[in-house]
Formats: C-alpha cells, structure tokens, sequence
C-alpha cells in the first residue's frame, strides 16, 4: 500500500473517531520514528507517555518474543508466574498490597471505582457511592470513567453519564471539602492533571486532600495513568507530595505499549474485592506482564528514574530560556518528562510546523504544548527540538 492508500483506505473502513496527522510510521527505534518515506521524526510524545523505554527497545523485544514462543494466554483461572512476579514488583515499590490486572488505562479506574462503592457496601455504610472528581480531569472514556471526567466535550452525546460522581476545582481544598458528602466514597483525582493541562498542583495541595479524606472517613484515588512510571521523576507522583493513596491506577508507560492497566490497593481496601467480584478475561496474561515486568526490571538497573530527574530539569531550563526569548510563551510548567508550555496563540499550527520539522509533539486545552518523550530521549534531541520551537516563534 502507498502513503495515500493507506490514509484513503482508512477514512473508508476504520472508525472516524480519531483525527490524525497525515503520517504513516513504520518502524521505531529509541527515540525516533520513521515514516514510509523513510523521513525520521524524534518523538517528544511516546505514543502519550506510553514508550517510556523508547521504540524496538532489544530487551523488551527479546522478553515478548520468548514469551509469544512459550505462553501468551491462559485465562485467570489459573496462576501464572509472569503476572505473580510483576505483581510483587509493583507492591514492593508502591504503597499496595494487591494489584487488578486489566488491559488499559479506562479499566484500570473502572476497577478502582468499582471496589470504592464496593469497599462501602462491604463495610456497613451502603449509602455511601458518590465519587469527587475534579474539574479539567481525564480519566478515559467508558461509561464511568467519562461520567468520572470533569469535562465537558467529552461526555457530550452520551447522556445521561453514570449518576454518583460530583466535581470540584482542581488545587483548591475548600471547595472540595464543600463537595464532599455523607454519601461521598472517594475523592478520585490526577496527582498532575495530564490532558487537563500539566496542571501541577500547590505543595500542601495533596497532604491537604489527603486529611481531609481522612477526617470524612473515605478513601482517596489516585489516577497516575500518565503520571506513573517515572514519568514526573519519581516512581509515582504523589511521592513529590508526600502522600499516599488508598487506591492508584497504572496503565500507559507500565508495558511500553502493550496494553496493560492496572489498579493497585492497600490490604484493607481490597478485601472488598473478593472472588468473582471482579474480572478481566484478557487482565495480566503472561505475555503482557513479562513485558511489563521487563520494562521494571529495565527502570531499576538503568537507573531511569534519575536521568529522566536530570535530563526533564535540563529540559525544563531549555524550555524556560525558551519563554525568556519568546512573549508568546505563558508559562513552562510539569514535573520530570511531563512537560507543557502554555501560550498565548493555538498550539495546533506550532504542533503541525514542528511535525514538518521531524518532531512530534501534541497539544492539550487548545493552547498548551505537550511534551513527554522516552525517558532515555538525550541533550543532543532536545537541543534540536529548542531550536526547532526557537525558529517556528521567531516567523
Ligand atoms: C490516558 C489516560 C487515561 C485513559 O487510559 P486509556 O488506556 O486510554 O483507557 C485515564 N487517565 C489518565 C490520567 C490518562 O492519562
């Protein structure tokens, strides 16, 4: 197939619920992608946090072909050792006790909304199912999860969205504390708001949270879909904040883009989940956790947890001088690799100008800049890229 009957053939049989750049990838390796032409991009977006360990990495490569030869699948009926290991891995370096396995991000808060109204029925207080979610959230689009979302363009056309979930502003404790009921079970929020903005939050904003659910006797839920897996330069992102959920949801980065999601919990809050409670044909096959637990295994002898702290501080100081030349630019904001530029024009034509220039990136709420490449991207790849935005806001 050429390039336009690829892209012809597409707008004819697949679904019309994506709007794509007119690019077709072939290959990746590290940090970049190329397309049909052959044309190489360095890509500043990882498939949106996800290929954190960056394209064809060997490694991973090598574990998911051995596994596809030995064992992909064998329902959760039965035990198997990749997901046994993996979920060993992800309690011993988290704050859980146990861990869901499920296949994508969505799920993953399903899951987690699921044993919040579950951990109340099991516990005596069965009014209690009304989730507090925050205003410019995402937190995917299945039914609940978009009903969980706190914006609009999202849920529009699917009413009525799943009753019991209420929003307050993002970083602001009084109003969340003035959203919270006798029937609230969880606060459910992004440590740092992805698609919302790169919305980092203040200080005391989290410990706050944190107390107040306390005080309200229910629990809190953390989303780090995207801000996990070393992505803001710590492991999670609420340890920049030193505060610890009852509940945390994992998918994007976990399997370097095989799909996996997963929902972790404290002991106490997931006895609400007993057998037959909850389920996932497809959850934590051997294939996908052997990939997964390689990709773990990768972040602890690489050490990629402190480069993505050194190279996102050299980012951030590229992107800031960037601003100090340029009036258009609002603000630099993000932790680690998770990175947005707020600006005073639309970010679609400096998105569309940079991919001209062999550059991914993307843009979320219209005028902000995206920016989470791998964690291994390097100064040599974003010294080009500064160039890049430095030309595209000089014209
Ligand atoms: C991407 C994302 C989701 C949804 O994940 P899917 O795998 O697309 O279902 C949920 N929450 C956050 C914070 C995300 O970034």
């Amino acid at each position: 197939m050429t390039i336009s009957s690829v892209i012809d053939t597409a707008d004819r049989v697949v679904a019309t619920t994506y709007k794509r750049f007119p690019v077709v990838f072939t290959r990746g390796q590290g940090c970049r992608l190329y397309d049909e032409t052959g044309k190489e991009y360095t890509d500043f977006i990882a498939g949106i946090a996800v290929c954190s360990l960056g394209h064809a990495h060997p490694g991973i490569a090598s574990v998911i072909a051995e596994q596809a030869a030995t064992l992909i699948h064998t329902s959760n009926l039965y035990y198997t050792v990749p997901q046994v290991e993996l979920a060993d891995w992800l309690t011993s370096h988290s704050f859980a006790d146990r861990v869901f396995f499920g296949n994508s991000g969505a799920e993953a808060n399903e899951a987690a909304i699921k044993l919040a109204r579950k951990y109340f029925k099991d516990n005596g207080q069965p009014d209690r199912y009304r989730i507090v979610a925050m205003e410019k959230s995402f937190h995917g689009r299945t039914m609940a999860t978009l009903s969980a979302t706190g914006q609009e363009k999202i849920k529009k056309g699917f009413a009525p969205v799943l009753e019991g979930f209420d929003f307050a502003p993002f970083n602001d404790i009084d109003a969340l504390r003035a959203a919270i009921g006798p029937d609230t079970a969880a606060v459910l929020l992004e440590p740092i708001q992805g698609e919302g903005g790169i919305r980092v939050p203040d200080e005391g904003y989290l410990p706050a949270v944190r107390r107040l659910c306390d005080e309200s006797g229910i629990l809190l839920i953390f989303d780090e879909i995207q801000t996990g897996m070393g992505r803001t330069g710590q492991l999670f992102a609420h340890t920049h904040f030193s505060t610890t959920p009852d509940i945390m949801t994992l998918a994007k980065a976990l399997g370097n883009g095989l799909p996996i999601g997963t929902m972790l919990a404290t002991e106490k809050v997931a006895a609400a989940f007993g057998p037959g409670a909850h389920a996932s044909t497809f959850g934590g096959t051997p294939l996908v956790t052997a990939a997964a637990l390689e990709v773990c295994r990768i972040f602890d002898e690489d050490d990629i947890i402190n480069k993505c702290n050194r190279i996102g501080k050299y980012f951030k100081e590229k992107l800031d001088e960037l601003k100090s030349r340029h009036d258009l630019i609002r603000d630099v904001r993000g932790r680690g690799l998770l990175l947005g530029m707020r600006l005073k024009v639309e970010a679609a034509p400096v998105v569309q100008a940079c991919l001209e220039n062999g550059f991914l990136i993307n843009g979320v709420q219209e005028k902000i800049l995206r920016f989470a490449p791998p964690l291994i991207v390097s100064r040599p790849e974003i010294d080009a890229l500064i160039d890049c935005l430095d030309d595209i806001f000089s014209r």
